[in-house]
Order: C-alpha cells, then sequence, then structure tokens
C-alpha cells in the first residue's frame, strides 16, 4: 500500500514553502537596500556587507521561530514503526503506511 500524506502533513509543507519565501525575500531586500541607486554611478554601499549579515540573521530567526512553532502547535509524535516524526492525530504512518491501532 503506497502511504498517502496526510492534510497536516501538506500543510506543514505548504508553511515551510512560505517561510523560504519569506527567508529569500528578506535576503534580496537587503541586497536591493544595500546598493546605492541615487548615486551617478550606482555601486553597492561601503556597510553592504554588514546590511545582508543583518538580513541573514533576521532571516535565521524568521525560520528557527518558525519551525518552533511547528512543532508546538503540531505536536508531533514518532510512528512506532519506523521511527519518523508524524502528525499528532495521524490514524496511519505517511512514510511507512503502518496503521495505528484506535
Ligand atoms: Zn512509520
Amino acid at each position: 500500500m503506497a502511504a498517502i500524506p496526510t492534510p497536516e502533513v501538506a500543510g506543514t509543507e505548504r508553511q515551510r514553502a512560505r517561510v523560504t519565501t519569506i527567508v529569500f525575500f528578506i535576503i534580496g531586500l537587503s541586497v536591493i537596500l544595500s546598493y546605492e541607486w541615487g548615486a551617478p554611478t550606482p555601486s553597492f554601499r561601503n556597510d553592504a556587507p554588514s546590511i545582508i549579515f543583518f538580513a541573514i540573521l533576521v532571516a535565521a530567526i524568521v525560520y528557527i521561530a518558525s519551525r518552533v512553532s511547528t512543532l508546538g502547535l503540531h505536536r508531533p509524535r514518532s510512528c512506532t514503526s519506523c521511527g519518523r516524526r508524524i502528525p499528532f492525530d495521524a490514524l496511519f504512518c505517511p512514510y511507512c503506511g503502518y496503521q495505528f491501532p484506535r
């Protein structure tokens, strides 16, 4: 029997994709902000590395915070068959297809 992902797992994947988009948006924005568009010869500002470093730091915090909140909300348990993390209310394991006794 093929393992079918539960809606909970699909939702977590969607949220992860959204967080990845936000992370890339923050880093991209920092690159745009660190560029001197108004100057006669547009070039990166002197403090560009520190702006980009700060953006990566913020992006990392957003990423870690989203991971922590996901763990807190879904309260994952482990599959008794394969040991992988599965949704709290899963009726069967999305990875190995093991059916849990009700
Ligand atoms: Zn399993």
